[in-house]
């Protein structure tokens, strides 16, 4: 659902709103209560959000980030003293691989 801005033109309040696109614009102010002084703002930062590339970044993850990841947890079952925990872990098939 979009995110549309709307300010009042009584007390130049400016909020935001999750509405649907056919859904009416707020016929009156949060703030001051005033009716029919309501105007949408043209979407700016918040509408960008879904066009552009930083919707992705967790996704796009470089693959340093990939390789010290797995060093972390490499770095933890060296540890020694972790098969006791293993019979238990539900991870303890990836575990046997690592080692
Ligand atoms: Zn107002």
């Amino acid at each position: 659902m979009p995110t549309y801005r709307f300010r009042c033109a009584e007390c130049s309040e400016e909020f935001e709103r999750f509405l649907s696109i056919t859904a009416p614009d707020p016929e009156s102010c949060p703030l001051c209560g005033a009716e029919g002084s309501i105007k949408r703002l043209p979407a700016a930062g918040s509408g960008l959000i879904f066009k552009g590339g930083g919707f992705y970044i967790t996704d796009n993850r470089p693959e340093s980030y990939k390789e010290a990841a797995q060093a972390e947890n490499k770095g933890d079952t060296d540890k020694g003293s972790a098969s006791e925990a293993c019979e238990s872990c539900p991870a303890a098939e990836s575990c046997a691989e690592r080692d």
